[in-house]
């Protein structure tokens, strides 16, 4: 069991300032995300999107805002669980006990839910074979492209992960890239490159084909794919890859005792504070009037949920309200070196 003064849930932009926060006052955070990476939206959705609207940044990438984010939480060494999701939620004396779905379980007076539009899962296979070899065959993500050296892989999407992937895997492997459509739906240079690796036998592509079955007993041996009209062909292979993008759930999250209104969460503006004691809520997934869902929104909601934190994680002390120009203590706590 982790012990900790806030769980943070969501390592989206606002999940990892709220850490910043929290750290500034001298509280520990330990922070959970379903992703394999940290940024939340920033990072799935709009990596190279410009964003003109963060607070003295004039231009910034979801990507460049996640690594900055990330560089300013460092001094405080925080644990951040990627590809674990938040489950429960349940009431121990004064703490939170929550378990995620690897059965991870933390103890803490305060829980912050940056949760944003829920969590993100991948659009998956509509085939009942498809959950059997789920991690063993199948797969919705790449850790490490090697596990796929040397295989017969079929990738199925026509989007920009479908794409880099098959033209990525196919130096390494034999891949065959499946899509529905004649037409991908990615970046017109990545669909012309993958057309190029094909006329050159790099890289086999079946237009228009959808998945229909799944062959093998412990291992997957082969698939077979077809077209509206009924066509069938079978495709030797070793693995499946599908990239069918993803989709944003609410999940457990409706089922922690939480007023719900839309989708969202209301707090009152005060210190973001759900209507459970120590259940916090800030950035996309919380609503009160006025709400603005932009990533400065949620840096203010942070700051002030942090403060909200500080009573019930330390019920002995005093909050004061310090300036980091001018507090010792906040420049310690962030490792400033006095010729900084
Ligand atoms: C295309 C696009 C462009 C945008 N442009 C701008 C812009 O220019 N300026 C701007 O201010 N905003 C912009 N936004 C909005 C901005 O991205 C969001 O306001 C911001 O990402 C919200 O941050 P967040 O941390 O609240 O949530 P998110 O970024 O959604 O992160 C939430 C995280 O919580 C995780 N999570 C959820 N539930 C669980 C659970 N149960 N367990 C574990 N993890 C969980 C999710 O996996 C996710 O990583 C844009 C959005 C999009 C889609």
């Amino acid at each position: 069991m982790i012990k900790t003064d806030v769980l943070v849930i969501g390592a989206g932009p606002v999940g990892l300032f709220a850490v910043h926060q929290l750290g500034v006052i001298g509280l520990k955070a330990e922070v959970v995300d379903n992703l394999d990476k940290v940024g939340g939206q920033c990072i799935e959705l709009y990596p190279d999107k410009p964003i003109y609207d963060i607070p003295a940044l004039t231009v910034c990438t979801g990507k460049s805002l996640t690594e900055n984010l990330l560089e300013q939480i460092k001094p405080f060494k925080t644990n951040i669980h990627l590809n674990e999701r938040v489950e429960e939620v349940i009431k121990d004396k004064d703490n939170w006990k929550v378990t995620t779905n690897k059965k991870k379980v933390f103890l803490t007076p305060n829980i912050i839910i940056a949760g944003g539009v829920g969590s993100f899962e991948p659009r998956k296979f509509p085939l009942k074979e498809a959950e059997r070899f789920e991690n063993n065959g199948i797969y919705y993500s790449i850790k490490d492209k090697n596990y796929f050296k040397n295989k017969k892989v079929s990738i199925f999407g026509g989007g920009d992960s479908a794409l880099d992937w098959a033209i990525e895997l196919s130096k390494i492997s034999e891949v065959t890239l499946v899509h529905r459509r004649d037409e991908f739906r990615g970046a017109e240079h990545t669909a012309q490159l993958a057309r190029k690796f094909e006329k050159e036998g790099k890289l086999k592509i079946k237009t228009p084909f959808q998945i229909n079955s799944i062959e093998g007993k412990k291992n997957i041996e082969a698939i077979t794919v077809k077209t509206e009209d009924g066509k069938t062909e079978k495709i030797v292979t070793d693995c499946v890859l599908g990239f069918f993008g993803l989709i944003m759930k609410l999940g457990p999250i409706v089922e922690w005792g939480l007023n719900l209104e839309k989708k969202t969460i209301p707090v009152n503006t005060e210190n973001f504070e759900t209507n459970k004691k120590g259940i916090f809520a800030i950035g996309d997934i919380c609503t009160y009037p006025g709400k603005l869902k932009l990533i400065l929104s949620g840096f203010h909601e942070g700051a002030l949920a942090a403060r909200g934190c500080f009573k019930l994680a330390r019920p002995n002390e005093k909050y004061r309200f310090e300036f980091s120009t001018t507090s010792k203590s906040i420049q310690e706590k962030l490792g400033v070196k006095k010729s900084d």
